[in-house]
């Protein structure tokens, strides 16, 4: 009998997710004797019997669901002599092969928690191999449950011989628990008292039912809910979290309840049920209270993630708000003290339970757009992503000043890191601080070099200037555009249409509308191909907080409107008092909601925007003309047609689809002019699902190729990874036409 020996090697993401007992039940069933451990990086087999060539094969197409193989080697071996196929344990100080995400309740568990005569019933800690805490909880690679934090939880006889039975679904199933052996839950009040109850989760659910505000801790942080029926309650939310129209997410019990409340297509209903679980951007019925999502028409929908989720829902009986818990603009809290005294001010009852949580984690939010997912906060669940990448330098790129996170690469892959936020204040500064820590570890990436924003006054630039390394900056919306080429592995060149809010422009003013020509391959080569018509902003930074400043700015362009701006805003344009020069594609949406009376003052970044789409009158066809010469796409002609139209009493509803058709018109004649058949659209304007799906399928009826960022958010959440592209790359040939002041 000739028995083959193999030596596979696995990368990609393997841990956490039950790989190597995989790995363990194919051999079995294969008849094979070997051994399956983590080494150094990937996950090393070695495998030898009769039937041995097919194990390969098994690897690449039953692996589980959340497990991802990058690449595999096989090489024959001199075979050995042994009785059986066994699972080694991980080698310690080994790096991992990927640090896997937090995975939502699967089917089989939350099975466990409603079923009476289960171990596990109403145990809110339930988990197994294919769900639960990852990245949230751990301390340190391997991921090993002695470098979790469940170190301290010693499992129960039970618990440990499914931990150790291969045929078990908890079989290596890191934070397996049990009533008798795992984490318990606990209610206290807004004082920390402890709440006297027989059971902490009817308890929840009847305050709840009060109308009073629960904090939960989730799954990667705290969580704020109040019943999402009640209009009161949400009022006393928002008053109390200072955060009066920003939407807020409602989480609900399961897709059929969620198909109650919002229009759910078959690939929303996936997404929604997806082991992400994110947070899922719908069409709103207008069943819930308007209060939830101020004047938006869409609603952001989550199904449990826990099973203490999962029963919590199930007493409620009916949706209910969840949002971040945090004081507005600080990082989401975890630990149970600082929520006591964080959110003690906004919550009346604390449901909280003794596993630490380990880094903050917020909930993910993501869509369906142009007919498949996409993320718009990359978090819990998706985060750290990692994407391939065909070089083996060891960097890091800091991010954005805004929706910051950071991208870090080494060993043939880029891995993105959580959404930190706002780098509006220190702790939100220290949050960034430690993800570049946990990264580093995780990953055992040593930068040889560092990559920042243009700017040199964001936090996250000074962070990148103190590593003393060196560092590339890179223009935001060069970022931006390299991302989503990395993303979908593009070298170019395409025409990429970057439009946000704002960046620093390599000629110093605002850049924000931009058309890039954009090309990878032996360093990167770029042009700014066309931009907006600039414009000054009064107030600068300001400027973005109230969107008649931005109305003022376009209408001092114009030398016949003059007349209409703001007397406040007047005399700083006249004298050119802090009114920077701009060609922000999110400022025109801004000026534009401002004029047809949408929005004025902003208490959340992209309102007026939202307000704008959210306006759109549906089947109107006409558009306005934005006619692009010489690189300009000049709107003033057209903020002229919608004064006149608003005079006339064109309906608000049927400028705003002009101006969103005029955009999308705009972008099909730019690209025609350039005739790269490529075409990337991102920057936070393509949040905009309309300006989105119509310039997608405009620039496709005319023979081009839209292609949009998926797995990264197209907002500055996403431009991270771009940054690093460009450091590791090198950014050739620039140039670049100024504004036109
Ligand atoms: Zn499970
Ligand atoms: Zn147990
Ligand atoms: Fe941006």
């Amino acid at each position: 009998m000739s028995a083959r020996r193999l030596r596979i090697t696995v990368k990609g993401a393997v841990q956490g997710v039950g790989f190597r007992p995989f790995v363990y039940r194919a051999a079995r069933e294969l008849e094979l004797t070997g051994r399956v451990r983590n080494e150094g990086g990937t996950v090393l087999i070695e495998a030898q019997g009769e039937r041995v060539d097919e194990l390969p094969q098994r690897i690449r197409t039953g692996h589980p669901p959340h497990a991802r193989v990058d690449a595999m080697d096989c090489a024959a071996v001199e075979p050995v002599t042994e009785a059986a196929f066994e699972i080694v344990g991980s080698a310690p100080g080994a790096p991992a092969p990927g640090v896997v995400p937090d995975l939502v309740t699967c089917g089989d568990c939350l099975r466990e928690v409603i079923d009476a005569s289960s171990r596990f019933y109403r145990y809110p800690f339930t988990n197994c191999t294919q769900c639960g805490p990852r990245y949230s909880i751990i301390e340190r690679v391997p991921y090993d449950r002695a470098n979790t934090t469940m170190a301290n939880f010693e499992m129960c006889g039970v618990c440990r011989a499914d931990y150790e039975n291969p045929d078990d679904r908890r079989f290596h199933a890191q934070p397996t628990a049990c009533p008798a052996c795992g984490p318990q839950l606990s209610l206290l009040d807004a004082r920390g008292r402890a709440v006297t109850t027989d059971d902490a989760i009817r308890s929840a659910a009847a305050a709840l039912d009060a109308g009073e505000v629960v904090a939960l801790k989730g799954l990667g942080g705290f969580q704020l809910m109040v019943d999402a029926a009640n209009a009161d309650a949400i009022a006393r939310l928002r008053e109390r979290k200072h955060r009066s129209d920003k939407p807020l997410a409602v989480m609900v019990s399961d897709v059929e309840l969620a198909g109650h409340v919002a229009v759910i297509s078959k690939e929303e209903a996936q997404l929604l049920r997806s082991a992400a679980g994110p947070v899922v951007l719908l069409e709103s019925r207008g069943e819930l209270p308007d209060e939830i999502a101020p004047r938006l028409g869409t609603l952001g929908v989550m199904l449990p993630t826990t099973p203490l989720h999962h029963l919590l829902l199930r007493e409620v009986e009916r949706p209910v708000v969840c949002t971040s818990g945090n004081r507005s603009d600080e990082p989401i809290c975890t630990d149970n003290a600082d929520a006591l005294e964080r959110l003690g001010e906004i919550a009346d009852q604390f449901l909280l339970h003794d596993r630490p949580i380990r880094r903050a984690v917020d909930d993910s939010v993501a869509r369906v757009i142009d007919g498949a997912p996409q993320v718009l906060r990359l978090a819990r669940g998706f985060a750290p992503l990692i994407l391939p990448l065909g070089r083996d330098t060891h960097a890091m790129a800091t991010g954005p000043h805004l929706k910051n996170s950071l991208a870090l690469c080494g060993d043939g892959r880029a891995v993105v890191g959580r959404h930190v936020g706002d780098l509006e204040n220190t702790l939100a500064v220290d949050a960034m601080h430690q993800a570049a820590a946990d990264l580093r570890d995780f990953f055992d990436v040593r930068p040889g070099r560092v990559a920042c924003d243009l700017h040199p006054d964001y936090a996250s630039s000074h962070f990148a200037h103190e590593q003393e390394r060196p560092v590339t900056t890179v223009q935001h919306h060069l970022a931006h555009a390299l991302a989503c080429m990395l993303e979908h592995d593009l070298q170019g060149p395409v025409l990429a249409v970057v439009w946000d809010g704002t960046g620093l422009g390599t000629d110093g003013t605002i850049w924000g509308g931009e058309f890039l020509h954009v090309e990878r391959g032996g360093g990167i080569r770029w042009r700014r191909a066309a931009h907006m018509k600039a414009f000054r902003l009064p107030g600068g930074d300001a400027g973005a907080r109230d969107a008649r400043r931005s109305l003022s700015g376009l209408l001092w362009e114009v030398e016949s409107l003059r007349g209409d701006v703001l007397p406040a805003h007047r005399r700083q344009l006249e004298k050119r008092i802090n009114t920077p020069l701009c060609t922000s594609a999110g400022r025109l949406f801004d000026g534009v909601a401002a004029l047809l009376g949408l929005c004025g003052r902003q208490t959340y970044e992209g309102q007026a925007a939202s307000r704008l789409e959210a306006a759109v009158e549906p089947g109107c066809e006409d558009a306005y003309a934005l006619p692009v010469a010489d690189g300009v796409a000049d709107w003033t002609s057209m903020l002229g047609s919608m004064l006149r139209d608003k005079a006339d009493g064109v309906p608000p509803g049927t400028i705003a689809a002009k101006f969103h058709h005029a955009l999308a018109d705009a972008i099909v004649e730019v690209a025609s002019d350039m005739g790269e058949s490529t075409v990337v659209l991102t920057g936070g304007c393509f949040q905009n699902r309309y300006l989105c799906e119509r310039a997608t399928n405009k620039l496709r009826a005319a023979g081009f190729t839209p292609v949009v960022p998926r797995r990264l958010p197209p907002n500055d959440g996403g431009v991270a990874p771009g940054q690093l592209i460009a450091a590791l790359e090198g950014v050739g040939h620039v140039s670049c036409r100024t504004g036109d002041d």
